[in-house]
């Protein structure tokens, strides 16, 4: 009977057709060999007229099991949605990578899993301190490398017609990442989904375990904003369920667009490297490529050896303390960091202290939110080993009941 669902030759195809329809806009080429000798294929689709460092970077793979069918065709459906006209606002701000088949001979063969010659499941590609297991790791992480996507969307399939619209399934992150947020995007890409007429949700999963596969790895050590997808198989026709992942793709396309209440920037979530709403800490730049560098050195401070960040728990003598600890241990210093920390609405910033030194009155903004006054300060300078402070000192207008201690 007739795979209803791309081949991998359907898939090749395909992918030389979208890049004849765009010229300029979609690109083709290969980035590797599978173990067996077949292509890699990548479609990088942008808009060429807005320079790379002004936009962000999405990735969006397919085929990692070769037997989860609708992955490879939501990531095709992805590169040829985003040709049409109303759509070329979302390439003036990202650049898209589109892997639709990142196991060719798992697909070829509609095989689970496993890659470099069916003898490596993707969880054991990317292990820590080691080159790629696989030809094929071995391809998609020099595209990571030369890229670093902000983020990168690993879509499956449910086999076998398990019901559940895209499942969200989070690669863990060894540092705090803020996983509200995860909730957040997750439930705003439900939201789309249901809209779009596909109301089935899965269920919503954290790893809290290392996945060492590329969203596993790209989360560690770039600190990119990763999911793992899982969409609808055999429960509607394929037009069904590749239109329910573009859906919420396409929603989170829009979320990565948003200058979201913690952030500076319109970006991913990843702008925040780590903590939340009552500290953060960002990246340091002033375009996205520099940002992206910095939130890569940021990321591997933490993983050489920053065991903790965040707040105190009180703010002594109206003094707000942002700390955290750099080992001996740390080899990665990144050149600066930006601080945002939220306080109580009342608040009057009077200065903002890096180890001890004011910092000048353009490194740091301060405006009001329905949350609080958001403040925010760039330190252009390396962390130290041994702790680091920055202390925002503000004045409210009311006494404390205690004074804490
Ligand atoms: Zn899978």
């Amino acid at each position: 009977m007739e795979c209803p669902y791309p081949t991998y030759e359907d898939v090749m195809n395909e992918c030389r057709a979208i890049a004849a329809q765009a010229p300029g806009i979609a690109a083709y080429q290969e980035i590797g060999r599978s173990a067996q000798g077949r292509s890699i294929p990548l479609l990088t689709v942008t808009d060429p007229a807005i320079p790379d460092e002004r936009k962000s970077v999405l990735l969006v793979s397919g085929g990692t099991d070769g037997n989860e069918e609708v992955g490879r065709a939501v990531a095709l459906g992805l590169a040829r949605t985003l040709l049409e006209p109303q759509h070329r606002v979302h390439l003036q701000r990202q650049v898209v990578l589109v892997v639709p088949v990142t196991n060719p001979d798992g697909t070829a063969g509609n095989l689970p899993d496993k890659q470099g010659n069916g003898a490596v499941p993707a969880t054991q590609v990317h292990l820590p301190g080691q080159p790629p297991a696989t030809a094929e790791g071995r391809a998609l992480r020099e595209l990571v490398e030369a890229w670093i996507p902000d983020a990168h969307f690993d879509f499956h399939g449910l086999a076998g017609g398990g019901m559940g619209d895209s499942a969200y399934l989070y690669p863990t992150v060894n540092h705090k990442w803020s996983i509200p947020t995860l909730y957040e995007v997750a439930r705003e890409m439900s939201f789309a989904g249901a809209k779009a007429g596909y109301p089935q949700d899965g269920q919503l999963r954290l790893w809290m375990e290392p996945r060492h596969n590329l969203p596993g790895w790209l989360a560690r050590n770039h600190g990119c904003f990763c999911m793992v997808l899982e969409g609808t198989e055999n429960y509607y026709p394929i037009e069904d369920s590749v239109r329910a992942g573009l859906a919420r793709l396409l929603r989170v396309m829009e979320i990565g667009e948003e200058v979201r209440f913690f952030q500076h920037h319109a970006n991913y979530p990843c702008d925040v490297v780590s903590g939340g709403r009552m500290a953060a800490l960002m990246p340091f730049g002033e375009d996205y490529t520099a940002r992206r560098r910095s939130r890569r050195a940021i990321s591997q401070m933490i993983l050489e050896g920053v065991p903790w960040f965040g707040r105190t728990p009180v703010d002594r003598g109206w003094t707000a303390t942002i700390a955290f600890p750099v080992e001996e241990s740390v080899k990665t210093l990144p050149e600066g960091m930006v601080f945002q920390a939220t306080l109580d609405r009342r608040a009057q910033i009077n200065a903002v202290r890096w180890h001890g030194r004011e910092l000048e009155r353009a490194q740091w903004q301060s405006w009001p939110t329905q949350a609080g006054i958001v403040v925010r300060a760039q330190v252009p300078e390396a962390p130290r080993r041994g702790m680091n402070e920055l202390k925002i000192a503000y004045e409210v207008p009311f006494r404390r009941h205690v004074e804490p201690q």
